[in-house]
């Protein structure tokens, strides 16, 4: 699971492929594709990665009254499933999300 960090606001929000997802502060955004892996990102987004399998089991043990840490990373700034653009750009958006 993909999600933004903005610098600015400190925001975390967790990109969708439904609709373009902004940080509270407006500096920070993102939106899947249509394929549910890649992503596209504006401004000053920081990538963050959630590993699916260990949060969904921190989840659960919830349930059994226990807190255990799951697996979060920063992206890299390289990273094949990731356009970064400054800019917002509606043709190439279009392009992208469909
Ligand atoms: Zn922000």
């Amino acid at each position: 699971m993909k999600l933004i960090f903005c610098p600015h606001c400190q925001d975390v929000v967790k990109i969708r492929t439904e609709n373009f997802r902004y940080c509270w502060c407006g500096k920070s955004s993102g939106q899947y594709a249509k394929d549910g892996l890649h992503a596209i990102i504006y401004g000053d987004a920081i990538p963050l990665g959630f590993a699916n399998m260990s949060f969904h089991k921190a989840i659960k043990q919830q349930d059994n009254h226990d807190s255990i840490t799951f697996r979060a990373f920063v992206i890299e700034k390289k990273c094949k499933t990731i356009e970064k653009k400054k800019i917002f750009n509606y043709e190439y958006y279009k392009n992208f999300t469909g």
